[in-house]
């Protein structure tokens, strides 16, 4: 290799390839050479497979065996930095490395040489006969405003067969084009003027400036109501990194990332960003990835996976709604992306911006020990004031059977109803109900592969395991005692709640959000938006909801079961029900009319709740962050789940009491291992499931000591290990 990093031609090269093997391959550089870092097409067996030039050859065999690579991609190469936060990610999940380069590759035909193709467009006339296939791909064209589809995409984004686009273009309902493949993404003005700040936004954003003009790595937690002008206030840090040549990438649940937002965003700039969410068509995925890499794509807004993108310079991170679950991904690489944003930040000399107005404990955490900046707004912008939070105290309403809108939150309510304003009833359940009882045996109808319980979904008109999504049709005889017609619903899900809503209010319009109620993320989107727009007296969701829609008519929130999250084994139940009470009472009141929270609750006492009530959230903070330094328990510890799996449960056991008596290398370190015990979810599509947690001190080097401690072990047959590094849920 020579020092720029250069490899001849038949020079021997090792590659990392998206292949699952423990370490990289040998090949002779191709005719022409190539750098490290080069996209590589190689062979492997009567396979091409891809691979990224990883360094020089290992050697150690006859060279004249060694095969050569196969052509060199036309992408840009891997940079220096992306190797490096690669092989970080890898040691810190305990990940191969195959399996990081895939993440970093999720976008199909990397290798297609550019070249152009037929897209299809929005025409200007209409068909002179409608047909219901016809009007879908209208449809399609229309929701995705103005973007290309090729005609694959198109048909099957349509659900019809390609003749029906084609007789479109005929008619000149549909425009066919001749377009490059991989555009570069219009340029984005930093200087267009944005909104007018507020003194308190206008200090924010000189300080995030501030920080953006150094050029060097620093995390800032920006902590603000909802509504007090976080993402303008961010908005401002993202011009400063495009006026420095720099990219930004600004990351959001998947579900946040709406049409709304990107408005926003071309607002202020005066173009689109390029968006990276699982919605996206396999073009477009494949335009963001090259263009990425190009510095072609100034901002990216994308879903968790957008951080393993190629950026040639990125110079920002935003992470909005740091506190998401979603951020940390649960299969696969179990890595989260907003630390992991911190960490690839730290390696490029980016800033990372995390937002929100219920910051994880971590980040809260973080910012105490002076590792993080932190900036409050503490007011929302505007006339709109934070709603007024109250307890319903569910001991002293008259409840009926079978009911959960209390008279309280019913009057509340109906209220609302006169005054054309709108109203959200939370509760944090999918489905009708969540247990489906024999009256005549107690049986409770149970999955057949898990071990949960099935959940009555009318909607679908079937029962629904919420762990492995199996269905079957609600029986009209019990499967325990054979009696007929005792099988009966126990406990609300939204969709009961929607009943019970419509019964109580028969005038009203309702609309109810629940993730599975929706074929798609856009449809979901849709919805979202026509209820912004007004189209709703009362919205019924889940914890969709709380994640920052903008609902201007709201002005009531009900929280159906307020004690609902503050139980279970988990140890963030209670930073979990503070944060989710807290987002959803912030839909309340976002325009000028002020907005009111009711919380219905059995334990209005509990501190928990109070502190919601009470809107003390450095007291809260403060006495969660004692609680867990006591226990050692992140973020003032290290913690580790393994999950053992396999279809005989004695097998998986034995492994896992094997591992819990040969804890040597844990005991090196100090930490302990608890179990093996039954994972609370103990079977999961047929698969039982064995945990065994490991808590280690601040500070210790617990990847290392796992790695050694799971080294030695031949897992047989079936069965399987995974480790998640600072597990978030504990299933
Ligand atoms: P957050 O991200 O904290 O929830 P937003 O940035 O979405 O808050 O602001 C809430 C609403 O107030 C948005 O509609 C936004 O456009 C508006 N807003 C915030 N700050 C200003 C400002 N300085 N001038 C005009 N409108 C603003
Ligand atoms: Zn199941």
């Amino acid at each position: 290799m020579s020092a720029n990093g250069f490899f001849d031609e038949g020079e021997l090269i090792a590659v990392l390839t998206t292949q699952p093997l423990d370490r990289t391959l040998d090949y002779k550089a191709p005719e022409g050479g190539c750098f490290l870092g080069a996209f590589v097409e190689v062979p492997l067996g009567p396979r091409k497979v891809l691979g990224v030039v990883w360094g020089p050859g290992q050697g150690g065999f006859d060279l004249n065996k060694a095969r050569s690579v196969i052509r060199v991609l036309e992408v840009a190469p891997m940079r220096e930095e992306m190797r490096a936060f690669l092989g970080k990610v890898a040691d810190y999940t305990l990940t191969p490395m195959p399996a990081m380069l895939r993440l970093a590759t999720r976008a199909p035909g990397l290798g297609d040489p550019p070249s152009m193709r037929k897209i299809y467009r929005l025409g200007t006339s209409l068909p002179d006969r409608m047909t219901d296939a016809r009007t879908r791909v209208l449809d399609v064209l229309r929701d995705y405003g103005g973007l290309a589809f090729t005609l694959k995409e198109l048909a099957e984004q349509a659900g019809v067969t390609s003749s029906v686009v084609k007789g479109l273009v005929k008619q000149g309902a549909v425009r066919e084009e001749d377009s490059p493949r991989d555009l570069p993404f219009p340029r984005l003005d930093p200087d267009l003027p944005g909104k007018v700040l507020t003194e308190d936004q206008a200090s924010a954003v000189a300080q995030l400036r501030a920080g953006q003009r150094t050029g060097k790595y620093g995390t800032t937690l920006l902590k603000g109501v909802t509504g007090s002008g976080k993402t303008e206030v961010y908005l401002e840090a993202v011009a400063e990194a495009l006026r420095m040549g720099r990219q930004a990438l600004v990351l959001m649940p998947e579900i946040a990332l709406t049409a709304e937002f990107l408005t926003r965003v071309e607002a202020r700039f005066g173009a689109r960003p390029a968006e990276w969410h699982s919605g996206a068509t396999m073009t477009e995925r494949r335009r963001v990835w090259r263009m990425v890499g190009q510095g072609e794509a100034q901002l990216v807004v994308g879903a968790r996976s957008a951080l393993f993108l190629p950026f040639r310079d990125l110079g920002l991170v935003v992470v909005d709604e740091e506190h998401d679950t979603s951020y940390k991904q649960e299969d696969g690489v179990h890595y989260s992306a907003r630390d992991m944003a911190v960490l690839r930040s730290a390696i490029c000399g980016a800033r990372v911006i995390l937002a929100s107005a219920t910051p994880s404990l971590e980040s809260w955490a973080n910012a105490e020990a002076g590792k993080y900046d932190r900036i409050d707004l503490t007011s929302r912008f505007g006339a709109a004031v934070l709603p007024e939070m109250k307890p319903i105290d569910m001991r002293a309403e008259q409840m009926q059977a079978g009911t959960w809108i209390s008279p309280t939150l019913r009057q509340a309510v109906q209220q609302r109803i006169e005054k054309g304003e709108q109203s959200l009833l939370f509760i944090n359940r999918r489905g009708y109900a969540p247990v489906t009882l024999c009256r005549a045996c107690g049986e409770q109808i149970a999955c057949d592969h898990c071990d949960a319980r099935m959940v009555e979904h009318r909607f679908l008109k079937r029962l629904m395991c919420h762990q492995c999504g199996e269905t079957k049709p609600m029986p009209e005889i019990c499967p325990s005692c054979g009696v007929e017609g005792k099988l009966a619903p126990v406990g609300p899900g939204i969709e009961r709640l929607a009943e019970e809503a419509e019964a109580t209010f028969p005038e009203a319009r309702i609309a109810m959000l629940s993730s599975d109620l929706f074929g798609s993320a856009r449809a979901l989107k849709a919805k979202i938006e026509e209820i912004a727009a007004g189209d709703a007296d009362i919205v019924i969701g889940t914890q969709l909801v709380a994640k920052g829609h903008n609902f201007p008519k709201l002005t009531l929130v009900g929280v159906i079961d307020a004690d609902l999250s503050l139980h279970g084994a988990d140890l963030r139940a209670a930073e979990r029900t503070f944060q989710l009470m807290r987002q959803v009472a912030g839909r309340a009141g976002r325009a000028e009319k002020p907005g009111q929270a009711l919380l219905q609750t059995f334990q209005p006492e509990h501190p928990v709740i109070r502190a919601i009530l009470s809107g003390d959230e450095e007291g809260f903070w403060k006495a969660e962050a004692a609680g867990r330094q006591a226990a050692g328990v992140p973020p003032y510890g290290r913690m580790a789940g393994i999950v053992l799996s396999g279809p005989e449960v004695g097998p998986v056991f034995d492994i896992g009491n094997a591992m819990a008596r040969n804890d040597a290398p844990l005991r090196a370190i100090d930490a302990q291992v608890f179990g093996p015990a039954p994972a609370p979810i103990a079977r999961i599509r047929g698969r039982h499931r064995v945990r065994l947690l490991v808590k280690a001190p601040k500070g210790a080097p617990i990847q290392d000591a796992i790695a050694r401690w799971i080294a030695p072990l031949r897992l047989k047959g079936d069965i399987r290990l995974t480790v998640d590094i600072d597990p978030q849920s504990f299933y």
